[in-house]
């Protein structure tokens, strides 16, 4: 069988498990009313939480930027690509998180990779959630420090797994964990993490990607949501322009012999070149307007409420999520891409997840809420799902 024929094979077998994946292709802006695929639809589907990727201030910062700065870096970071708007969005992402010092990376999938391959060190060992993103994994793997993944919010077993890396003599010990898992919507408990990280001279890295910009009564994140002051020694944050922030782009951020060492020795950082100046000026703006129009935030948790409260009116569980992220789960991948598809034809998009993104039997519609969407969107779709059967 020639290679081709063989790569033909496996997506034939993926096609019929109902496990192939395509593009879908969307005119127009990041928005609840769209056009999907040559089709009107209202999506459930974006990570747009505070709607900012359309916000006149932040597109007006990144056409200003393209003007000053240019459309593209035009080198990486150490080279020539590290320009003013990147060094002011830094200082700006450090004081936002309460850091010592950010670093900006050209994607949060860079991010992760760069922080986890540097942090632990060859000799090291590396806890993950077996939620966590998969770029935290893939970083750990890249850092040639021995992996161990525990079970899902069990504190008991990463305790456990601490004291047993430092009677192994682990050089560094890093634990990562999502700050809101992606999949599930739930929120990891960071006072006892922290508390745990601390008693075993452990590293806690906290992935932000879905609590910056939604976690907080400034959207500040998770150490607001949880009112920690201070930044505690431990701990090391990783993040993502692109969600809440409306932008494209990554972040570390923490003490400033951690970024300063990621400078360094972060391959993801060194060798990408520097984020576009008009998407590091978006991030910039949707920084401001954060902090200066709340209403946005108020908007994304008064819709997660109704639509949460909606779904459990008929019979839906969106068990354990306490975000925007509100998981449905139905069970088998064909179920969920049956529901899936009976949503589209009445003209509403939440995507359904699927293997390996999820364990098989909770496959699962995963809708998102936006600051942007109305209650006529939601009804909508509440209509057209119906009582749980
Ligand atoms: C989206 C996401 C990332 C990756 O960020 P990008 O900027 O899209 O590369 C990392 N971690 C989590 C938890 C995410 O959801």
């Amino acid at each position: 069988m020639s290679w081709l024929d063989q790569l033909q094979t496996g997506l034939d077998q993926a096609a019929a498990e109902g496990l192939q994946r395509r593009l879908r292709t969307l005119e127009g802006p990041s928005r609840p009313d769209g056009v999907l695929d040559g089709k009107p639809l209202t999506q459930f589907a974006s990570n747009n939480y505070l709607g900012l990727a359309s916000h006149p201030r932040v597109v007006a910062a990144a056409q200003a930027a393209a003007a000053r700065w240019g459309a593209g870096s035009g080198a990486s970071p150490l080279i020539a690509g590290h320009q003013a708007v990147h060094r002011q969005l830094e200082e700006a992402l450090a004081s936002h998180k309460g850091a010592e010092a950010a670093l900006v990376y050209a994607a949060g999938s860079l991010a992760n990779l760069g922080c986890l391959s540097v942090l632990p060190g060859e000799d090291g060992q590396v806890l993950l959630d077996k939620l966590v993103h998969a770029t935290l994994y893939d970083g750990a793997r890249l850092s040639g420090a021995a992996i161990t993944r525990f079970p899902h919010q069990d504190l008991g077993r990463l305790k456990a797994l601490l004291g047993q890396a430092r009677a192994a003599g682990a050089h560094r010990v890093v634990v990562a964990v999502d700050a809101v898992y992606s999949m599930d919507g739930d929120i990891a408990p960071l006072p006892q993490l922290l508390a745990l990280a601390a008693a075993h001279d452990a590293i806690l890295v906290v992935d932000e990607a879905h609590s910056t910009g939604v976690l907080g009564a400034h959207g500040r994140g998770l150490l607001e949501h949880f009112g920690i002051l201070g930044w505690p020694e431990c701990l090391v944050l990783t993040g993502t322009l692109s969600k809440a922030l409306g932008s494209q782009g990554g972040f570390v951020a923490g003490p400033r012999a951690v970024i300063d060492t990621l400078v360094n020795r972060s391959r993801s950082y060194i060798y990408a070149t520097a984020l576009a100046a008009p998407a590091a000026a978006a991030a910039l703006e949707s920084l401001a307007v954060i902090e200066q129009e709340p209403q946005h935030l108020a908007r994304l948790w008064a819709n997660t409420r109704a639509v949460a409260a909606g779904l459990a009116a008929l019979g839906w569980s969106t068990a354990p999520s306490q975000t925007p992220i509100l998981p449905v789960t139905v069970g088998p991948a064909a179920q969920a891409l049956a529901l899936q598809q009976r949503l589209l034809d009445a003209g509403y998009f939440v995507p359904a997840i699927r293997p390996p993104t999820v364990p098989a039997n909770a496959c699962r519609l995963r809708l998102s809420l936006t600051a942007e969407h109305q209650s006529r969107h939601w009804e909508g779709l509440l209509k057209a799902l119906g009582a749980k059967p």
